[in-house]
């Protein structure tokens, strides 16, 4: 069966891209450049001293640690019956703060980036100044009269909602039908407007952008578009080298860093391949883990067709469990930008999300959210590519911190 007869049949499978470029050859063409990613790495230190005040936290680094899951393995090994060569490490984003998500990452950097640029215009603020003065009343007085409008399927909803809330501004979430009850909940309570559709992530987003626009003093939090959400992305991705060094790891061709990304609409996971790439180049493999209900990436890829196809177009109905990765259509900014870099994209069952999450809990009392574990197919699925290799496997986890301890039941059951 050739590809898209498997993904309309809704069965696993790999795409291996077949236009991987060696990095140094296309870097000089792209047009976010590495001292981009260092400046947005720059602006979310200067916001340290705010985000550590405002959340109440130990440190405002908007950073998650990596773990080395090694009974997860042993569980692994022995549900497949055989010997994985090379580690498996877990990359905790679902404990990032604020969000308890990767979205701490982009959406938190896009609201920070906008609020900056206001604050540093109104004359209010220098680049020099201790930003925990951004906590007084003057400054939540001036950011409330401006909007912060965003779509989303949940998390990025969380996350802007959370930290533009804090800081003063009005912030509107558009809320496709995957969002779940809780985190609309959790946004209401902190003084977010939520408003909710019948429709799928493309037409809240859709909604929002056109609500927006009616509103000169209205910034839309564009998914699909957004240069600064991929810088955020891209700073974690450009801060891994420095936490495996700590480790005591350093990748090279007989030990290659793999790692399995899960993919919505392809911000997260794009932006976090390109810091990625810009510490490791060759080194790294990055590969997109989507549902089979919505392998809107691998499709758009696939057929070079990006944004101008969807998942619908194949007859399939984006509904998953999956909800972070409930995206029939991918960002075609991101799809562009990462087509050479790429390695592949794979795809998983909603039953075995499931069977993944009993696996992580069972073996290492971890709980991530059923999107987060949409990479744990990939180490199967890549196996014959690494053969006579001993890879450093990351598993990204980006979400699940924040579900309220009744949804964790009911999902592991
Ligand atoms: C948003 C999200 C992703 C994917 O990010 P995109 O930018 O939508 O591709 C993955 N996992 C979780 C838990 C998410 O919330």
């Amino acid at each position: 069966m050739d590809l898209i007869e498997n993904l309309k049949a809704m069965n696993e499978v790999l795409w291996v891209n077949p236009d991987y470029e060696p990095f140094e050859k296309i870097y000089p063409h792209l047009e976010i450049k590495k001292e981009d990613v260092i400046e947005a790495k720059e602006r979310f230190e200067r916001f340290e001293p705010f985000i550590k005040k405002a959340f109440n936290l130990d440190s405002g680094i908007i950073e998650s640690k990596i773990d080395e899951i090694d009974d997860y393995k042993r569980w692994y090994e022995n549900e497949i019956g055989e010997k994985i060569q090379g580690k498996i490490l877990l990359k905790r984003d679902d404990l990032l703060p604020i969000a308890g998500s990767i979205k701490g990452r982009g959406g938190v950097y896009e609201v920070l980036k906008i609020a900056e640029n206001l604050a540093i215009q109104q004359g209010i603020l220098n680049r020099e100044d201790d930003y925990s003065i951004l906590l007084e009343e003057r400054f939540k007085d001036f950011f409330n009269q401006f909007t912060i409008q965003v779509g989303s399927t949940g998390n990025l909803g969380l996350s802007i909602g959370m930290i533009s809330s804090r800081l003063g501004f009005s912030v509107i979430v558009h809320m496709s039908k995957d969002a779940k009850q809780w985190k609309k909940d959790m946004l209401r309570a902190n003084g977010v407007k939520v408003i909710e559709y019948e429709d799928d992530y493309s037409k809240a987003v859709e909604m929002g952008r056109m609500e927006s626009e009616k509103d000169p003093n209205s910034y839309f939090i564009d998914d699909e578009n957004s240069k600064d959400l991929f810088l955020g992305y891209a700073v974690g991705g450009l801060n891994v080298k420095e936490q495996l060094e700590d480790m005591g790891i350093e990748p090279d061709e007989t030990h290659p860093l793999v790692v399995f990304l899960p993919c919505g609409v392809g911000g997260g996971p794009g932006g976090v391949l390109y810091g990625l790439k810009l510490a490791y180049k060759d080194i790294v493999h990055c590969y997109f883990a989507e549902p089979t209900h919505s392998p809107s990436m691998l499709l758009g890829l696939a057929t070079k067709k990006h944004n101008e196809i969807s998942v619908f177009d194949i007859g399939l109905d984006n509904r998953t469990c999956a909800d972070g990765l409930a995206v029939g259509r991918p960002s075609g900014f991101v799809g562009k930008f990462i087509e050479n870099m790429i390695h592949g994209c794979f795809t998983v069952s909603d039953e075995k999300l499931f069977y993944y999450l009993k696996g992580l809990y069972s073996s290492e009392n971890i709980f991530i959210e059923p999107s987060s574990l949409a990479g744990f197919n990939g180490i199967s699925f890549t196996k014959d590519l690494y053969s006579g290799k001993s890879p450093y496997y990351i598993m990204w986890a980006t979400g699940g911190s924040l579900v309220p301890e009744i949804e964790r039941v009911k999902l592991l059951k």
